[in-house]
């Protein structure tokens, strides 16, 4: 039985989608059954990077996702609307949907999920999270059977690209964010990227999978890294750590937080985080991206590779589809409609997130202070006030006049850290604190 495809948008995907289907690298008897039906742009003038048969072009996308000889509709035009309203259209239609989308899937895919068990068809999208590597189905599948605690990663390739040149080569923020422009691995607007949103967007994907349940993505604590600077990953590097943006979904462990936390809470957020240098994660570099589950009875498993770019995202849309033909064609041929559940996102339990401030965690603190003695002592009075205990103090240097002291603390409350800074800066010593950040 042929298998027909329409594609809504031809741009770095859609175009690493066509030439994939059209060039298989590897022959496999399912792509004989595939045939793009259209593929709707914007543009019909563009030029396009991708041998096509022009009239497959249109931009109809409507006509295409209510045309009845249409079993696929594979959505790769990206932003909330019309995304939204042209996945929810093709279901109606009863299309399967294949989408790399992680702002239409983060922010509607209750709506989508549930829309598509109605009209009992599947809603496919491995290619949303960490572009060519395979964790949506893992996570749906082989995992499925363990009670995973944490899913952690790296999963802004830009963003690991800007911080891995602050590292290695002691470039300034905005002179390897332009680099990463010049490159094409960031957007002429970078705010997705480097305020952390696109990393959201994925980590409230993969906390539904991966704990089952539907969570509001405005409630996903958010923090870039446009505050992150030289000086600090320099001091970090010397404490033995490494600064990476990190998209964190874990399990509250029950009694470790103050207030009363159920065993059933979420911690979920996005931060710039020191990693010991030891952590499997510290060492992922460049554009690249990885993602660690950790699991029981598993343990860890990190998986790892090309977060972005034509050829990964394409193969991992094409898995996706070639998926959806097998069991199409497994459906046809035992006439049977029933879906397979491990392929289905059924997220009916809301997953309770807990606050911030509620979270514990180490910190790093910067503090620029007057020349005086006992600032130290004062600091760590003021501290212990609050129940932060300090793993170590360093005064490693002079900035123009005023004495630089580091911080790194022991597990505390956020809400306690912040009290005990809110008293510090009050005190006549304390210049300003331009740092703070959270370490695993
Ligand atoms: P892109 O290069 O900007 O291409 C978007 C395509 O959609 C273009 O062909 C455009 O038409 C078409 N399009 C956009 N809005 C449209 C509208 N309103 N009506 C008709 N056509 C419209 O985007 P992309 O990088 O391929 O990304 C596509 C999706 O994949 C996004 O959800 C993105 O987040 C996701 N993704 C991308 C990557 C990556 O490496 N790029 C990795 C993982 C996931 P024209 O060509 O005529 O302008």
């Amino acid at each position: 039985m042929g298998v027909k495809l329409g594609i809504l948008g031809l741009g770095t995907v859609g175009t690493g989608t066509v030439e994939l289907l059209a060039n298989p690298t590897q022959g496999h008897p399912l792509l004989q059954s595939v045939s793009i039906s259209k593929v709707g742009v914007r543009s019909l003038d563009k030029f396009r990077q991708v041998e096509i048969d022009q009239d497959l072009l249109t931009t109809d996308l409507e006509a295409i996702v209510s045309d009845s000889s249409i079993d696929i509709v594979v959505e790769l035009i990206g932003g909330l609307e019309p995304a939204r309203s042209l996945i929810l259209k093709a279901i109606e239609n009863g299309k399967h949907i294949v989408t790399a989308n992680k702002a239409v899937i983060s922010r509607f895919g209750a709506e989508i999920f549930d829309a598509a068990s109605k009209s009992g068809v599947y809603v496919m999208l491995e290619a949303a999270v960490g572009g060519g590597i395979p964790v949506i189905s893992p996570l749906r599948q082989y995992l499925i059977v363990n009670r995973i605690d944490r899913v952690m990663g790296i999963v802004n390739g830009t963003t690991n690209y800007i911080l891995t040149q602050m590292q290695e080569k002691g470039s300034k923020f905005e002179d390897a964010l332009a680099d990463a422009q010049n490159l094409g691995y960031a957007e002429a607007d970078p705010t997705a990227d480097v305020d952390g949103l696109d990393a959201a967007d994925k980590i409230a994907i993969l906390t539904s999978i991966a704990f089952c349940g539907c969570l509001n993505r405005d409630n996903v604590y958010t923090e870039g890294i446009r505050q992150v600077s030289r000086t600090d990953i320099a001091y970090a590097e010397k404490l033995g750590f490494t600064i990476k943006l990190l998209a964190i979904a874990s399990r509250n462990p029950k009694g470790v937080i103050a207030q009363a936390v159920t065993d059933s809470s979420l911690s979920v957020r996005v931060h710039p985080t020191l990693l010991p240098k030891s952590h499997p994660l510290a060492s992922i570099n460049d554009v690249y991206n990885a993602i660690l589950v950790e699991g029981e009875p598993i343990g860890q498993v990190m998986f790892f590779g090309p977060g972005a770019g034509k050829g990964a995202t394409a193969s991992a849309v094409c898995a996706d589809i070639l998926n959806l033909v097998s069991r199409i064609q497994t459906a046809s041929q035992s006439n049977t409609n029933s879906l397979d559940p491990l392929l289905v996102n059924a997220h009916k339990n809301e997953c309770h997130l807990s606050s911030m401030a509620q979270l514990a965690t180490r910190f790093y603190a910067r503090f620029l202070t007057k020349d005086q003695p006992g600032v130290i002592g004062k600091l760590g009075t003021t501290f212990g006030k609050y129940g932060v205990s300090l793993e170590s103090v360093v005064q490693t240097g002079f900035q123009e006049k005023l004495a630089e002291i580091v911080v790194v603390t022991h597990d505390v409350t956020e809400g306690d850290f912040h009290k005990a800074l809110d008293e510090i800066r009050t005190a006549e010593a304390i210049d300003s604190i331009p740092s703070l950040f959270r370490v695993l």
